[in-house]
């Protein structure tokens, strides 16, 4: 057994001493998925760097202990703790491409792995690294064993990981967020062979992840954390079924999916309180659509709610009086009305190519059609989803309808936008369509200049594209703006890096708002998201359309966003359009064989929202 008890671990950073993990208990044992689940910044990854100890420099661990089937891991010298890690407990890290070594060649690295921990030496260990290789699913194998990483795809760097840590065999895995990069079919593919060796091996696999969906998949027991400290635990079924805690209970509701269609996700007010803080109450209090007065003044403790069911909540130890607070789910959004008369958006055989290098010897260019003849309507209040694997063209097909490729790539076919073709418009024509067509990007981090103040985020467009207001004019828009999107009026005076991931894309939303448009390009905008802070922008989207009768071209491979939101779907394969159609039929009863194998590769939580609801 893998056991954690009462762990804490300390950081010291600028704003103090942050309580990362403030008393974590939990145990794991062979043949278990244990999923911890919770949003960003709640303690899951940095329990499980704690327990591997590998914090990082500012951390220190200031109580408790590890124990593996008895032996305290803490008190090891770390040449034993060597043997530990990666021998008998092995783990994937998040992010393949700082993990991997750049300079070594990918069988070395699994090979290092399998001789360090295996009696296996030489060539029997090159065999052995082959064979990993291939059940994790790397094509070619004999022959990408001597690549470098950066020849590997991202999705194949993961699964390179995966071998690396599964190679030494190991008793125990942690996977923190394992297939978080992945496409959903590899994902699917990574899933099951953790399962199978979960099987054949009895391994112990500690899940962490923010993936609900992924979760009720894999794990046998679920727990729940929040600033810190777990705060529910319970089996899967039940935790699906029945959650306890009002965050849980929230946070599933939070979830789109086609049965949440035309009505508002639950938005979990604020957000994730700083752990440097002291806490005199119920850390979720403030937050809390359940609370009670005295919430604020007594912490709760994890306490026994049924056979292996803890929670962390005082309406089942000290019930009282809930105190007023707004409903959660605020109101009812109607269903956007069909499509009628001519489109806002009508793209014709559209195709990208762009340029690649041709080898020595080769006559004339080449060419990679990145998009490659698809064609789509869209009309004005509705949205399209383009879904499909990463690298499917999806994006580029945006961007070109944006006119962001006009230098880098060849383009080709009719984008008809109010009956006028974009590709064929330049100078001061270009520039009035560019004020009615506008994208907001899948990173808020990445899409926001760091050295202008929100304010000048928001009127560079206007100034750009909207000549006609004055300065007063202007001001007064950027109130409306931040009035529309949900911020502060003094957001306008800040930057962009004191705002949270959540409140960065309500700053990207509120530029591309800003010159009034009709059809906005939403690249993936909620996938670097928590799913509270996904809900919060899902729902802004919707209502802002349902006021301005804007036109989204969703771009997205979250299927559970695309039952939500989208009106039509288009799903793309290798830069063509396999299949189109109303979104609810496509994804109910798909034609497409890519389709299917799309939509059944994609992780489902089981009919639990509307058991929620009533919860
Ligand atoms: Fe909500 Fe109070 Fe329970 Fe905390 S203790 S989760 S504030 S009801």
């Amino acid at each position: 057994m893998l056991e954690i008890d009462d762990l804490r671990v300390q950081l010291d950073a600028d704003a103090g001493l942050v309580r990362a993990i403030d008393g974590l208990h939990l145990a794991l044992t062979r043949g278990e998925t244990f999923a911890l689940v919770g949003e960003s910044g709640c303690g899951k990854s940095m329990t499980a760097l704690a327990l591997m100890r590998l914090l990082p420099e500012n951390g220190r661990i200031a109580g408790g202990a590890v124990r593996l089937d008895g032996q305290d891991l803490l008190a090891l010298p770390e040449s034993r703790m060597r043997e530990v890690r990666g021998g008998r407990v092995s783990m994937i890290f998040q992010e393949p491409s700082t993990s991997l070594n750049p300079v070594m060649r990918v069988g070395d690295q699994i090979v290092e792995a399998i001789e360090a921990h295996t009696p296996l030496r030489g060539t029997a260990a090159r065999a052995k690294a082959i064979d990993w290789l291939a059940r994790v699913g790397i094509p070619e194998p004999q022959r990408r064993i001597d690549d470098y990483p950066f020849r590997l795809s991202g999705g194949q760097k993961q699964r390179v990981m995966i071998a690396i840590a599964l190679a030494a065999e190991p008793e125990y895995l942690i996977a923190d967020e394992p297939t978080t990069a992945l496409d959903v079919t590899i994902q699917a593919q990574i899933l099951d062979l953790i399962r199978d060796l979960q099987r054949e091996r009895q391994l112990g696999v500690l899940l962490i992840t923010h993936d609900l969906a992924v979760v009720s998949g894999m794990a046998h027991r679920v727990a729940l954390m929040y600033a810190g400290q777990i705060i529910e635990v319970a089996p899967a079924a039940e935790f699906f079924a029945a959650p306890k805690h009002p965050y849980a209970r929230l946070l599933l509701q939070a979830l789109p999916g086609a049965a949440r269609r035309g009505e508002p996700l639950a938005a979990i007010a604020g957000t994730v309180p700083p752990l440097w803080m002291a806490f005199a109450g119920c850390r979720f209090a403030p937050r809390c659509d359940k609370a009670m007065s005295h919430c604020a003044t007594t912490a709760p403790a994890l306490a026994e709610e049924g056979p292996q069911h803890q929670v962390r909540c005082l309406l089942y130890s000290q019930p009282g009086e809930a105190l007023p607070r707004e409903p959660v789910v605020a109101r009812v959004l109607m269903a956007a009305a069909p499509g009628q008369g001519e489109p806002l958006l009508d793209v014709r055989d559209l195709c990208v190519r762009f340029a690649l290098k041709a080898p020595l010897f080769h006559r004339g260019p080449r060419y990679f059609n990145a998009v490659d003849g698809i064609s789509f309507q869209l009309h004005a209040g509705r949205t399209l989803a383009l879904v499909g694997e990463s690298g499917c063209g999806k994006t580029t097909s945006g961007k070109a309808i944006v006119q962001l490729l006009r230098r880098q790539a060849s383009i080709s076919g009719q984008a008809l936008f109010e009956g006028q073709d974009l590709f064929k418009l330049g100078g001061p024509a270009l520039q009035q369509a560019r004020r009615y067509i506008q994208i907001i990007f899948q990173d808020p981090f990445a899409s926001l200049n760091p050295r202008m103040r929100v304010a000048d985020v928001l009127e560079e467009g206007l100034i750009a594209l909207r000549p006609d207001l004055d300065a007063t004019a202007r001001r007064e828009r950027l109130h409306t703006l931040v009035d529309q999107v949900g911020l502060r009026r003094d957001a306008l005076q800040r930057w962009p890096h004191e705002f949270s991931g959540g409140q960065r894309q309500r700053i990207a939303i509120a530029r591309a708002l800003a010159v009034e448009p009709r059809l906005i390009v939403c690249d993936e905008p909620t996938s670097a998201l928590d799913v509270s802070v996904q809900a919060q922008i899902l729902n802004l989207l919707r209502e802002l359309q349902r006021e301005q009768g804007l036109a989204y071209l969703f771009i997205t491979h979250n299927i559970g966003v695309v039952e939500y939101i989208a009106d039509e779907v288009a799903v793309m394969q290798a830069g063509r359009i396999v299949e189109r159609g109303r979104c609810d039929e496509v994804l109910r009863q798909p034609t497409a064989s890519f389709t299917q194998v799309l939509l059944k590769a994609v992780p489902r939580l089981v009919s639990i929202t509307s058991r929620v609801d009533n919860g």
